[in-house]
């Protein structure tokens, strides 16, 4: 069976830590692998060879740094096949799925590639007589990423490529459940030239991210995952005085007014809803649909989901594979029948849709696309971030009712708005309270050089993922204020300093 380690100091490191986690093929239902649980000294030995490795990475000049990160995103490009195979043999997504969030990454280390542009700071010259002023952009020291189960390689991406840029080292703690991906991660940025100990991952659960949360030689911790756990990582680390950066759920809505192309508003609903079985944090999971556009919609869904292939990830015909886990895939379907208690209608059934494959996928995690229809607001399949195949419809009588049901949901991650309508569109992206919008673009993912992140719920802390806030977020500025001797010095002084 195959073991997974800890990746410390440059090698494999299997740790003191005695407990492990099962790991599955997630479209046989059979465990493929044990992960390494990080015990509290497994943490020590991490952030012992990062606060070690720190003071030379951050001094090694920004073109070392940078030949560094062009070589680490060639190695990503030549081996994007084979990490999207790895992801989706843990996940269970699909093969074109993962290379797809292995791409998205990529763009982010391809952000990182201009940080000499980026951390350059500025400079004021004769801010007061003869004296100088500037701004430097220094690394936070050593950083930590907890990440979610959903994007194994693309959302500790988001992180450790701008973190290492910056000058810091980096601990990863991905998702124990497809901790696969972060080791050959790992591997390459070794492979790449990185000093050992600048990059380092800790597999673990609640044991490791607590020794993570308290450890006075961590600076910075970055966390993306469900909303309770993004709540309890702020105001833990806060309270230990860390920087803190905590994504967190998301329920998000997808408004359709009448005037829509409907043809392109039910491709986007079924690609958003049910890509990557639902399990993505900018997944849409209800469709708001404005009077009279519902009942025609819905017909259109119906037939594009009764065509969707359902598979095995590694399938090539797969469109769409298992769920992560079978407690995960039991609960999601439980909104089913909590959805049809409550009074929705179960439009399309996802446990009659057929799956690919043969005998082996009998006890994998699947559930196909689901959609329940006339949903409202009180019922648990709205209410709850379902994580999965579920589409749930509310209609609404007008584009102010859609507009208050989006502000008022607790989440706000990503939304969208289908309309041919400029002004709708317009007014829309000026009035809604979430932090990533779409127009006619169903999941509208922002580009590296754009900040990925939610506002209420979605998000806990100030700054948002990549881009410009990410940099921000992995540095310190110090001001400088300097003059240097001239003849005509002053003498003593007790002012407060100002210009003149
Ligand atoms: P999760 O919150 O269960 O786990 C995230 C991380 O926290 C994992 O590394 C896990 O080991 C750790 N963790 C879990 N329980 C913990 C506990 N009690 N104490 C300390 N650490 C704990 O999330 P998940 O199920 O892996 O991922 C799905 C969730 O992530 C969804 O809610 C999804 O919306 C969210 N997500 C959000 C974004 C975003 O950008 N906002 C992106 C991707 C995923």
């Amino acid at each position: 069976m195959k073991q997974i380690a800890h990746w410390i100091n440059g090698k494999p490191f299997d740790g003191a830590g005695e407990r492990r986690g099962d790991v599955y093929d997630p479209s046989t239902g059979a465990v493929s692998g044990q992960v390494n649980l990080a015990s509290v000294a497994d943490v020590d030995a991490a952030v012992a060879a990062a606060r070690a490795a720190f003071p030379g990475w951050r001094d090694a000049s920004l073109s070392t740094r940078t030949r560094v990160l062009f070589k680490f995103r060639e190695l990503l490009v030549e081996h994007r096949q084979e990490i999207a195979e790895l992801i989706s043999s843990e996940h269970g997504k699909v093969v074109s799925d993962a290379a797809g969030e292995v791409a998205r990454g990529l763009e982010v280390v391809e952000f990182a590639c201009g940080i000499p542009h980026l951390l350059k700071g500025g400079y004021s010259e004769n801010v007061s007589t003869k004296v100088d002023a500037y701004s430097i952009l220094q690394p936070v020291g050593v950083a930590a990423g907890i990440t979610p189960f959903n994007f194994p390689a693309m959302v500790p991406m988001w992180m450790f490529p701008v973190a290492i840029a910056c000058g810091n080292t980096f601990i990863l703690k991905p998702s124990e459940k497809d901790p696969s991906a972060s080791l050959r991660l790992a591997e390459l940025w070794a492979e790449a030239g990185l000093p050992d100990g600048v990059f380092n991952v800790v597999q673990g659960d609640k044991e490791a991210v607590d020794a993570i949360l308290q450890h006075p030689g961590i600076d910075a911790v970055s966390f993306v995952g469900s909303t309770p756990i993004a709540k309890y990582i702020y105001e833990t680390s806060a309270r230990a005085g860390k920087r803190v950066q905590a994504l967190g759920g998301a329920k998000n809505h997808m408004v359709v007014l009448p005037d829509a192309d409907l043809d392109l508003a039910a491709d986007a609903a079924v690609s958003a809803g049910f890509g990557s079985a639902g399990e993505r944090c900018m997944a849409i999971s209800v469709l708001t649909c404005v009077d009279p556009a519902g009942d025609e919609l819905m017909e259109k869904i119906k037939e594009r989901v009764a065509r969707l292939r359902v598979g095995p990830g590694t399938d090539e015909r797969s469109e769409m594979g298992p769920l992560v886990t079978r407690e995960h895939r039991d609960k999601v379907a439980s909104y089913l029948e909590s959805g049809v208690r409550e009074g929705a209608t179960l439009a399309i059934d996802g446990r009659m849709h057929p799956v690919l494959g043969g005998p082996d996928t009998g006890d994998g995690f699947w559930l196909g696309p689901t959609v329940l229809d006339h949903v409202t607001p009180e019922m648990a399949a709205y209410r709850d971030e379902i994580f999965g195949p579920v589409l749930s419809v509310v209609r609404v009588p007008t584009y102010d009712a859609a507009l208050e049901l989006v502000n008022e949901n607790p989440y706000g991650n990503g939304t969208a708005i289908f309309t041919n309508d400029g002004g709708a569109a317009r007014r829309f992206q000026n009035e809604v309270q979430v932090g990533m919008v779409g127009v006619n673009v169903p999941i509208p993912v922002p580009m590296a050089y754009y900040s990925f992140g939610g506002w209420k719920n979605s998000l806990f802390g100030d700054s948002h993922a990549h881009g410009m806030e990410g940099v921000h977020f992995y540095t310190r500025t110090k001001a400088i204020t300097a003059r240097w001797l001239d003849p005509s010095h002053g003498g003593v002084n007790l002012g407060f300093p100002t210009s003149g």
